[in-house]
């Protein structure tokens, strides 16, 4: 029924059936399910404002009634990580932000492979390998984020991704069905793990090697120091905005540009690592997607080239990105 209980502030579009979700979602999830929860907190850049319902959910039911409380009411469901490569414009999102909880935490090692849920942070499965004497995940020293989401953007470094590593991997589609996807089904490429759109990771196996425990810490411990003098660890930050193109690192190009310290607010182009925009305190969503777009187009005056944003985008942004034909 129209009107029926309390309504989510702020919303112009489809707030009834938001309502109604919320209010079904409450049944399932309980305390878990919030309403216009600001996303800013929720992202490593610190920026950006309220999903119109989040939820945790910390088990498959959980998952399942999420899944269907968005088909039901034909709501838009994002699923979000650790929000470390994501951009979330400062209207928010008229949707669903699911982030996987509790069960989806766990993890177990078998001989060479670990098994782990979607939600365990991708540092605590480096130093899980480490500690196993496992190798095959150094490169991903310093990467924040989860599992899901460094499945979902095939995250990497070193010349080497998770994508290597990948033994299988359980996804849950729209129409709440468990689907075990083999390593060759699938199709890891540069930054994509190429998923169906709809489908939200849950686990997967990732199939190591045994190594030398000694030689395995001093990987971990060069890649770590490098990331410390290169990058702007000490702002707010969502890594690496460009992907680099084939032959030259997005860093170089846009510091050629000139781009070192360009800045829209408070968000700013590292003078230490010109492919990272940091929020320098209060930068607002729009502050950042602006300065993307002016370094896109920099970068294109000097050098022909369209750089390819690798940051994850959600909600409506006033500015609208080039994004350039795959080559
Ligand atoms: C300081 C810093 C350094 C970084 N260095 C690197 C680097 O060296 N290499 C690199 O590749 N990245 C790097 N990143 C970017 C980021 O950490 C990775 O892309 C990471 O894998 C994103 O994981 P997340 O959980 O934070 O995903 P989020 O940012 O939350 O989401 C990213 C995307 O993944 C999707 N996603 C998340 N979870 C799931 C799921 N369970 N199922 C389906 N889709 C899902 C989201 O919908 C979204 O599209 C860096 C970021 C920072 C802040």
């Amino acid at each position: 029924m129209a009107g029926e209980g309390a309504t989510i502030e702020g919303l112009h579009v489809g707030t009834h059936y938001l309502n109604r979700a919320y209010f079904s979602l409450q049944q399932a999830l309980g305390d878990n399910v919030v309403k216009n929860k600001i996303l800013a907190k929720e992202t490593s850049i610190r920026a950006g404002g309220p999903a119109a319902i989040f939820a945790v959910a910390d088990s498959f039911d959980q998952l399942r009634a999420v899944l269907y409380s968005a088909n039901e009411w034909g709501l838009p469901l994002f699923v979000i990580g650790k929000g470390s490569n994501l951009l979330v414009s400062d209207a928010g999102f008229q949707g669903i932000v699911v982030r996987l909880g509790k069960d989806f935490m766990l993890k177990r090692v078998d001989g060479n492979k670990i098994q782990a849920g979607a939600a365990v942070s991708l540092p605590l499965l480096v130093q899980t390998a480490s500690k196993q004497g496992l190798d095959g995940m150094t490169f991903a020293v310093g990467i924040p984020g989860s599992l899901g989401g460094a499945l979902a953007m095939n995250a990497g470094a070193h010349e080497h991704c998770i994508g290597d590593v990948v033994s299988s991997v359980m996804v849950f589609s729209k129409s709440c069905e468990l689907k075990v996807l083999e390593a060759r089904d699938l199709c890891f490429v540069y930054r994509n793990g190429n998923f169906d759109k709809d489908d939200i990771i849950v686990e997967a196996t990732l199939a190591l090697t045994p190594g030398e425990p000694e030689m395995i810490k001093r990987q971990l411990e060069e890649w770590f120091g490098k990331r410390k003098s290169n990058q702007p660890l000490q702002f707010p930050n969502a890594g690496s905005v460009f992907k680099n193109p084939k032959r030259t690192p997005a860093g170089l190009l846009i510091e050629k540009a000139g781009c070192k310290g360009m800045r829209s607010g408070d968000a700013e182009v590292s003078e230490k690592h010109a492919n990272f925009i940091v929020n320098r305190g209060s930068a607002r969503a729009s502050d950042i997607h602006s300065l993307i777009k002016a370094v896109q187009i920099r970068v294109f005056e000097h050098t022909g080239i369209y750089l390819e944003p690798e940051i994850e985008f959600l909600g409506e942004f006033a500015e609208i990105l080039i994004v350039p034909r795959k080559s």
